[in-house]
């Protein structure tokens, strides 16, 4: 079974890896993981960046070796995008469902887990 994440990279989780894949200030997704020994990119942990995924990308250093990145122009799509990596991959690095920014309705696009009276 192969799962695309449709993110870029990976990239080395380093400052140097930092700087050069992501240039800019935005909303973002990550998935942190390494190579196994097929090629293929483990996705272990992902998360998502509401407004400067660089800045939450540089206080992941030393957690794993590669990340990939994906950038969004608005929080509530890298929500979604985290939302689906997460249905998609089980990483093991995340036990609970990724959560919504605080004040908002959000709701995953493939579960039901934010849905009110049901
Ligand atoms: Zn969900």
């Amino acid at each position: 079974m192969t799962t695309k994440t449709g993110l870029l990279g990976p990239y080395r989780l380093t400052f140097d890896g930092i700087n050069s894949a992501v240039a800019r200030q935005s909303a973002g997704v990550y998935a942190l993981g390494s190579m196994d020994p097929h090629g293929n990119f483990r996705v272990k942990h992902v998360g998502r960046a509401d407004s400067d995924i660089r800045a939450t990308l540089c206080e992941r250093i030393g957690s794993d070796v590669l990340f990939k990145v994906g950038f969004f122009a608005t929080a509530r799509a890298a929500f979604e995008k985290e939302c689906e990596l997460f249905h998609d991959f089980s990483p093991p690095g995340n036990r609970i469902h990724p959560g919504r920014a605080k004040g908002t309705n959000w709701e995953c696009p493939r579960c039901k887990i934010f849905k009110t009276g049901s």
